[in-house]
Formats: C-alpha cells, sequence, structure tokens
C-alpha cells in the first residue's frame, strides 16, 4: 500500500521549499510563545527540534477563529452580497494522526444536513502531511480511542522519524503523486523500513495514560440525570472555556454581524457550550448551571456523536488535560462516570 521514499532532515527546507510552489505551506511555529500551524517564512525548519504538538488545533486552519462569510450593501435593488475569494491550497506540515482524525471527525459535522462551504472548500483544497508522534505527552491517550500515534488514514502522506532521516509513505492518491512530483527523495531501503517500523512500536508504547471507553456511552445515558454527580464533577471548572476552543473536534460557533451605514460585513466566529452566554442570542441558554454545561461537553463527545456518527467525537490527544488552569481531566471525569454508572446498577 505504502510508497516508502526517505529524506535526511537537513533537506526538509528543500522539499517545503518545492511544495511551496503549488500550496501555502503551514508548519508548527511560535506566536508570541502559542504554538500554532503558520505560514512558513520559507527558510526556518527549527521546529523539528521543539515540536511535540501545537497548542492551537490545525483545526483553525480549515475552521478559523474569525472568518469573513460575506460583506453586504444595501442600494436602492436591495442587498448586494459580496463572498471572500476561494480557500488557497493549503499545505498543512506535520499534523499529528489525532489531530488528522479530528478533521475526519469534523467532516462529519460539516457534510451532514446542512454542506458547509467555507470549511469543505477548505479541507478540498487542503493536504496533510503527517508526522509519526514519536514522543508524546503524558496527557496524551490516543490509542484508547483506536489511534495510532505514528499511522494514519486521515493524511495524504506520513513523516517517521528515524535518525537523521525521516522515512516518507504515501497514504492517499494525492499523496503519492506528491511524492512523484517532488525531486531529491531517496528510495527507502529494507533497514529504513525496520528502523520506521520499531520507531512506530517504541512511540505506541509511549502513550501510557489509558481510558477504557467500553460501553461509555450506556454509561453516560444512565448517569445524564444524576445531578448530584455531574455538580460534584464539574465542581473546580472555572468555566474559561479553553478545553473546547482549544479542542480539535469541536467547532461551535458565532455568528455576527458588522454594520456601519448601510454597508455591513458578517462574521463566524468560536464559541464554546462552556460558556453561560452561549445561544443567549437567538435564545435562552438551556444550560444555565456550570455542571449542566460540562455535562455537555462530555457527553456531546462521547455519547451524542456516537449516536448521530457511529464514532466518538475526542481523539485523545490531551489538550484539555494539559491546558487546564485547573487541572479538570477527562479521562477521570469519564472513569467516574463508569463508578458511577456501576453503583446506580445494583
Ligand atoms: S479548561 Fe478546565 S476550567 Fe476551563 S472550561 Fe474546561 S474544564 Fe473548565
Ligand atoms: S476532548 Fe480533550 S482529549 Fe479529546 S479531542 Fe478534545 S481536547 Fe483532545
Amino acid at each position: 500500500m505504502a510508497t516508502n521514499k526517505k529524506i535526511a532532515k537537513k533537506d526538509i527546507g528543500n522539499i517545503l521549499s518545492q511544495w511551496s510552489q503549488q500550496f501555502t505551506v503551514f508548519v508548527p511555529s511560535k506566536d508570541e510563545g502559542v504554538t500554532k500551524m503558520a505560514e512558513w517564512d520559507g527558510k526556518d525548519t527549527s521546529f523539528l527540534e521543539w515540536y511535540r504538538n501545537t497548542v492551537v488545533p490545525p483545526k483553525a486552519n480549515f475552521l478559523p477563529n474569525m472568518e469573513e462569510m460575506f460583506s453586504f450593501r444595501k442600494d436602492e435593488e436591495g442587498y448586494q452580497l459580496k463572498t471572500p475569494p476561494d480557500a488557497d491550497k493549503q499545505l498543512i506540515f506535520g499534523i499529528r494522526p489525532c489531530d488528522a482524525k479530528a478533521l475526519a471527525i469534523l467532516d462529519m459535522t460539516f457534510e451532514d444536513a446542512y454542506e458547509d462551504p467555507y470549511y469543505l472548500g477548505r479541507r478540498q483544497n487542503g493536504l496533510l502531511v503527517g508526522l509519526g508522534c514519536t514522543n508524546p505527552c503524558d496527557s496524551c491517550f490516543c490509542t484508547s480511542l483506536g489511534i495510532s500515534p505514528t499511522e494514519s488514514e486521515d493524511v495524504d502522506l506520513m513523516l517517521i522519524d528515524i535518525g537523521d532521516e525521516f522515512s516518507i509513505e504515501g497514504v492517499t492518491k494525492k499523496g503519492k503523486e506528491l511524492i512523484a512530483a517532488t525531486d531529491g527523495l531517496e528510495e527507502a531501503i529494507e533497514v529504513d523500513i525496520t528502523k520506521a517500523r520499531e520507531a512506530k512500536e517504541k512511540a505506541y508504547n509511549r502513550v501510557t495514560r489509558k481510558l477504557n471507553t467500553e460501553g461509555i456511552k450506556d454509561k453516560l445515558l444512565a448517569c445524564f440525570e444524576n445531578e448530584d454527580f455531574w455538580k460534584r464533577t464539574a465542581a473546580k471548572c472555572v468555566s474559561c472555556g479553553i478545553c473546547t476552543l482549544l479542542c480539535p473536534t469541536c467547532y461551535c460557533f458565532d455568528i455576527s454581524d458588522e454594520l456601519v451605514g448601510k454597508e455591513g460585513t458578517r462574521f463566524r466566529s468560536w464559541d464554546s457550550c462552556g460558556f453561560s452566554l452561549y445561544t443567549k442570542m437567538p435564545m435562552e441558554n438551556p444550560r444555565e448551571e456550570k455542571w449542566r454545561r460540562l455535562r455537555q461537553k462530555v457527553c456531546h463527545k462521547y455519547e451524542f456523536y456516537p449516536m448521530n456518527f457511529d464514532v466518538i467525537a475526542c481523539t485523545g490527544c490531551g489538550r484539555c488535560i494539559r491546558l487546564c488552569p485547573v487541572n479538570w481531566d477527562i479521562t477521570q471525569a469519564l472513569e467516574s462516570v463508569s463508578i458511577q454508572a456501576e453503583k446506580q446498577a445494583v
């Protein structure tokens, strides 16, 4: 299945330059201390030394935290609309398998009852170059969600660190075509393939945090009405919204108009079901208390999404654990759900 090539790490800039001729290339970058996928400057490849995963997930490259949907002007003939130009062809270099899976999960929502042209336009024009995650964080638990840190069907190409070189595997037709059109790649030989296999096994075993997801949908259903349980579970949360805004599978958004005289612009921006003001504009927030909002976040990922799309909408990327200011931990919360469901069953 795989098209195996390799490239010396010192030559990564060379292939990024070639790809820049066809795509806007995004690489792991630091923006005032916050890591995210940002446009490559044409020379810096130092991210290879520090990159583990980005704070801002690559969903931001497809569903920006703020985007213009269209602008409008009212004249004697009515409203005149102007839509933004089509999405650039973007290549995301270094996406981790968990975040690529998150995009596949988001696709299900944005391709569902209503096809979202903004998100889908960027996805259709995008190419994902995966970089196997050989040094996962303590908070990562991707393997419990059936995701390998180094293998993925959701990227176009996958690179694996094999020492001074990366092995390169073509995954999709688009990825294999890109490999064929790229100069300077060498054929991977048997020893490189063995090194890549060993690196993958090692990486898999480094993901030590585990979560038992068996029957989790039914366990959540069993605990849903248990107000005391959810109040205890949500006690230390301060409703900052970080765990949802920076979750790669969360997609809540708000829409607002900026109007000056007879002209205006409609924007879409990230929102969070963790905020008390969420949905206040079109209606009342049905989840005024914090415990209801936190229950919604957990149930949406582990109960409602599996009911709608037959997949858990969490990839075990661990961001919500790493970034929560009060150390609220979704794996602990779900373990408590399992214990509570068992207690209720006797
Ligand atoms: S990051 Fe932590 S404190 Fe903030 S909303 Fe999420 S659980 Fe609550
Ligand atoms: S819920 Fe947490 S671990 Fe799961 S995908 Fe979102 S940020 Fe990652």
